[in-house]
């Protein structure tokens, strides 16, 4: 197959089908690249923004939309000092589907263009001015959980958090809570496993939605003032199943990969809702498939139990059972291998340069010879020359081997342009010791064989015919076929093996790094923590280390637990739970169940921000358990702007500001092809309380009161260096956020802003009032990259012809990695190449053979207008959709005797007693499952009754939510519809803690199984 577009489509389903309210509605044309004035009025801009003008009294402000993780631009109109209406930034390729206006657009012209974002945006008035939203720090007034709070006074709640104490001897609790300064001791935390860290590891810092900006500020708090190893963060819950295919791919390079939406002809949708929730976001990508695919230039189909609004669009839906994509996956690899429909031109370059030489992206390994050889010490390994060789020295020892056709000793893979793909042999070393080796694709090829098409069709649902008419389409288009694969696609237990086989589909074809092709993001414009500034750097630190409470990139093998038992047992196995040494990390399941457990130390000091584990997690009610308990979580400090039902049982509640307010940040793409830095700044005046001294009560301000308090390094007087030698003090959020600023214009080399740019931001942007501490030309600089919002590059600088140049460096259809990685808990190691795994618990019992008397399977699904867990506020999308259903296929309701509207309780192993909710009868869903959209079943954010004394001072909403007896006031409408996450299934095995993969510690999203009954 040559790598030259080949536009074969071979599926039946070719017509147009319209989607009522798809994305279709939220597509938008490009405006003109130079000329704003002049862009054409495009009939599809369904959700423009009136032009906008700064006006006396409004003002206009280019940030960086958090509604979603998606970083879309935002244009915030605000109107005396309030945030009235949000749309989008031109300047954002993310906004203008990839061709926004050209970048040295004045900004008065810009305001002229319209540029949509979507519906999620569209209600960030409604929910940063929630009444519900909280204003001052609060303190626990009763038992943990029971929702009594009071206001506490800001240096109290430094010096109680920072020098703990008797602290709830009041309530009759005595027990001594430790503070932050007892951890700053580099003591070991274990003094029988000194590898495990010192006392620091103590302090746990969970982070849910945190971007870059925050994430180095509280980084630089935690790992570098503090010292603890422990900031987490919930990359598990947010998607890690299809990152840990993509990490496996790249050898962990890389992880946001996805087909290219501008060039690509024909794009596999795995487990992704591609119109509705997605990174890019639906009004970038959805927007950019739904146009695409009308004008007849792309071609998708969807792989998914629940038939997404995108699948009314596509060529086929292959409705795959929950679990099961690796299946899927894997039949197409199998029919691909036997139909010669993979690129062998592609895959037999053995070497960087054969690989550019055939106009290729990248190389893949798949020539390259493995030591399949249980004896020899690096089985599972590449054979490298030194291998065959013990003299060799140098880099030629490293070189992997590869074999020609009719060669019968190996040789380097740098000395021939085409090697073989499949081929197994007996090779001998120079000592005559044999060694047996397999190419990587011919591991790839036994993988796929292990199951013939026919039971691959059973086992993952979708008919065998429709299997091959799929594989056929993908492998018809050249190198510009590839995946999307997301959430869905392997979001659970063993779906590191499923994602893995969903991305090596792409390397089949060749189409990694190429333009229509699979392609990571192009990273960000001029590097924020260095250049002008050193925000890196800590004088004085200690450098974080030991074992993550997760026990994320950990090797069990090198703890004293492993030796323990190894000298008791002989074999060390098991661990008391599954370590991750293989993982892209952000384990907060694994760090809540190892705070549970206590292993493999207790926690003592507690922080979540914006974290709300008990509502967000696959089975996070057994953490309730948990947080109550304060022996296992002595102190919990929760950052967030509502009381939750996670932090209802914290110690302290700290209000933070919303993106509107705050949440600085550099925000690069996590879309296929482009490279830009998103600026976030503050649109309005924070809405929190402030400190004695003025600044606004917030995450940066606690950090570095706590750190100053402390007398820890990295924060206060003098904190900061510059590349002159010059010290700057580091004592509110904006004295670092501005340095980083400057740092990237700096970097991207931006030239300065015209005097009317900077009189306009000046005039716009609250920043503007924190503008001395940066010299004049720095700031000038700063005000031409805040007036757009950031800093963007065309789609088209990152590509060389059709390959891009900011992509991975090479493709692993085999991980050798992976393969030297042992399960923890069964001490086999893993294998290097995709392969279908079934779902299993961690006893390795196939969960499809646990389930029995629970015929239904559970998927949740992410709705278009619905922002996670926090939509609740949302008052324009509460209102179109106040509650969730509980969705079945029509032909099981008829089978229960059910109806739409009728209500059932969905009954799981775990949760005997169940949840409820109202049945809709829907042919969008596989038979067999039920489908229950996220965001709904609330008892925090005002869903429930609080007592919070003096709740008209901590509440934004103030009298308006507090009755009669000073108590917050419930409002019923939130708490409408069910939660799935409340029945998910835990791991009976393992101390009830929600399921995760053993590989790379993914939660399970899609193993629960439920009993339906109606309820009279
Ligand atoms: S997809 Fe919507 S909510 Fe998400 S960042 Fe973009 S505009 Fe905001």
């Amino acid at each position: 197959m040559s790598h030259q577009t080949r536009h074969v489509f071979t599926v039946s389903r070719r017509h147009f089908i319209k989607a009522g309210g798809a994305a279709a509605a939220l597509c938008v044309g490009s405006a003109s690249p130079t000329k704003a004035a002049e862009a054409p009025f495009d009939p599809r801009w369904v959700q423009q923004a009136a032009a906008t003008r700064q006006t006396p009294g409004t003002r206009t402000v280019h940030s960086v939309c958090l509604a979603c993780n998606a970083r879309c631009g935002v244009r915030g109109v605000v109107q005396d000092g309030r945030l009235v209406n949000i749309s989008g930034n031109p300047y954002h390729p993310y906004n203008m589907q990839f061709t926004p206006i050209a970048y040295d657009t004045p900004l008065d012209q810009s305001l002229a263009v319209p540029s949509p974002v979507c519906g999620k945006a569209l209600d960030t008035p409604q929910h940063i001015y929630s009444p519900y939203r909280l204003r001052t720090p609060l303190k626990r007034s009763g038992p943990r959980g029971s929702g009594q709070f009071e206001p506490i006074a800001w240096p109290d709640l430094i010096r109680e958090i920072a020098e703990g104490g008797a602290l709830f001897q009041h309530l009759g609790e005595n027990r001594r809570v430790p503070g932050i300064g007892e951890l700053i001791s580099d003591a070991p935390i274990d003094p029988e496993d000194p590898s495990l860290g010192s006392k620091r590891n103590g302090l746990v810092f969970l982070t849910g939605r945190l971007q870059s900006g925050r994430k180095e500020f509280i980084d630089r708090f935690v790992k570098q003032s503090v010292g603890s190893r422990n900031r987490i963060g919930h990359t598990d819950i947010c998607g890690l199943g299809f990152r840990m295919g993509n990490f496996a791919l790249s050898d962990g390079k890389a992880v946001e990969l996805k087909a290219d939406p501008k060039n690509a002809d024909y794009i596999l949708v795995f487990g992704a809702n591609i119109y509705e929730a997605l990174q890019p976001g639906i009004n970038t990508y959805g927007a950019m498939v739904a146009r695409r695919r009308a004008d007849g230039k792309l071609a998708f189909s969807i792989a998914d139990p629940r038939a997404t609004r995108a699948s009314a669009h596509a060529s086929d839906w292959l409705a795959v059972k929950p679990g099961k994509d690796g299946a899927l996956a894997m039949a197409m690899i199998r029919w691909m291998m036997e139909n010669d429909r993979i690129n062998r031109d592609y895959l037999s370059a053995p070497n960087p340069a054969a690989v550019k030489k055939r106009g290729y992206g990248v190389l893949c390994n798949a020539s390259h010879l493995v030591i399949c050889d249980p004896g020899h010490a690096d089985d599972g390994r590449f054979l490298r020359a030194r291998h065959l060789d013990p003299a060799l020295g140098g880099d030629a020892a490293e070189d992997r081997m590869v074999f020609t056709r009719d060669g019968k000793m190996p040789i380097s893979a740098l000395s021939t342009d085409r090697a073989d793909l499949e081929r197994e042999a007996i090779v001998k070393d120079y000592f005559g010791n044999p060694i047996r080796v397999k190419t990587a694709y011919q591991l790839l090829k036994e993988a796929a064989l292990a199951h013939d098409l026919g039971d691959y069709a059973v086992i993952c649902g979708v008919p065998l015919a429709q299997i091959e008419r799929v594989a056929g389409e993908f492998s018809s288009h050249g190198t510009r076929a590839a995946v999307t694969q997301y959430h869905g696609a392997g979001n659970y237990v063993n779906g590191t093996y499923a994602a893995f086989a969903v991305a090596a589909l792409n390397a089949l074809v060749g189409s990694v790094n190429m333009k229509g092709g699979y392609l990571t993001g192009g990273g960000g414009c001029g590097k924020p923590t260095g250049g002008l500034y050193d925000l890196k750097t800590v004088a004085g630190s200690i450098k974080a280390g030991g074992v993550a409470i997760s026990r994320e990139k950990a090797v069990y093998e090198k703890s004293a637990e492993y030796r323990r038992k190894k000298d008791q047992t002989g074999s060390g196995y098991p661990a008391r739970r599954p370590w991750f040494a293989f993982t892209k990390g952000g384990l907060c399941v694994e760090a809540l169940s190892g705070i549970d457990q206590q292993y493999p130390y207790p926690a003592k000091v507690l922080f979540t921000y914006l974290f709300n584990p008990v509502y967000s997690i696959p089975g996070g009610y057994r953490f309730k358990e948990t947080l109550a308990d304060p022996d296992k979580v002595p102190l919990h400090v929760s950052i967030d702007i509502a009381v939750n039902e996670s932090n209802i049982y914290a110690d302290y509640i700290v209000p933070d500001l919303s993106f509107a307010e705050g949440h600085y940040g550099w925000l690069t793409p996590h879309a296929p092809g482009l490279s830009f830095t998103g600026i976030r700044s503050p649109m309005i005046e924070p809405l929190t309380d402030k400190t004695p001294d003025g600044r606004p009560i917030c995450t940066e301000t606690l950090l570095i009161d706590l750190a100053t308090h402390l007398n820890l390094p990295g924060f206060g007087k003098a904190a900061i260096a510059d590349a002159n030698g010059g010290r700057h003090d580091l004592l509110r959020a904006e004295d670092f956020y501005l340095r980083a600023f400057a740092n990237i214009a700096a970097g991207a080399k931006l030239p300065p802003a015209h005097p009317g740019e900077i009189a306009g931001v000046e005039a716009a942007y609250p920043l503007a009032a924190h503008k001395a501490i940066l010299p004049s030309e720095q700031w000038s600089t700063v005000c031409r990259m805040l007036a757009r919002g950031g800093v963007f590059k065309p789609y088209d600088a990152l590509f060389d012809g059709d390959v891009f140049t900011k992509g991975l460096t090479e493709v692993h259809v085999y991980n050798e990695k992976l393969a030297g990685v042992r399960n923890s808990l069964t001490g086999r190691r893993f294998s290097g190449s995709p392969a279908y795994v079934a779902p299993a618990d961690t006893q390795g019992v196939e969960m499809d053979a646990q389930e029995k008397h629970y015929p239904f399977a559970v998927v949740t699904y992410k709705s278009r207008l619905h922002t996670q867990s926090r939509s609740l506020w949302s008052a324009i999308a509460m209102e179109i959709q106040g509650e969730n259903r509980v969705e079945l296929h029509p032909a099981d309701c008829r089978r229960l005797g059910l109806a739409s509207g009728d209500r059932v309780r969905l009954v799981s192993k775990s949760n005997p007693e169940g949840i409820q909710g109202k049945i809709q009868s829907t042919a969008l869903i596989r038979p067999g499952c039920v489908a229950i959209a996220f965001h709904f079943g609330h008892s925090g954010f005002g869903a429930t009754a609080l007592s919070v004394r003096d709740g008209k001072r901590a509440f934004l909403g103030g009298a308006d939510v507090i009755d009669a007896d000073g108590r917050l006031k419930a409002d019923p409408a939130f708490g409408k519809g069910l939660n799935p996450n409340d029945v998910t299934r835990l791991d009976d095995t393992l101390g009830r803690t929600p399921m995760v993969d053993l590989v790379g510690g993914i939660p399970d999203f899609s193993s629960t199984r439920v009993r339906i009954e109606k309820v009279a």
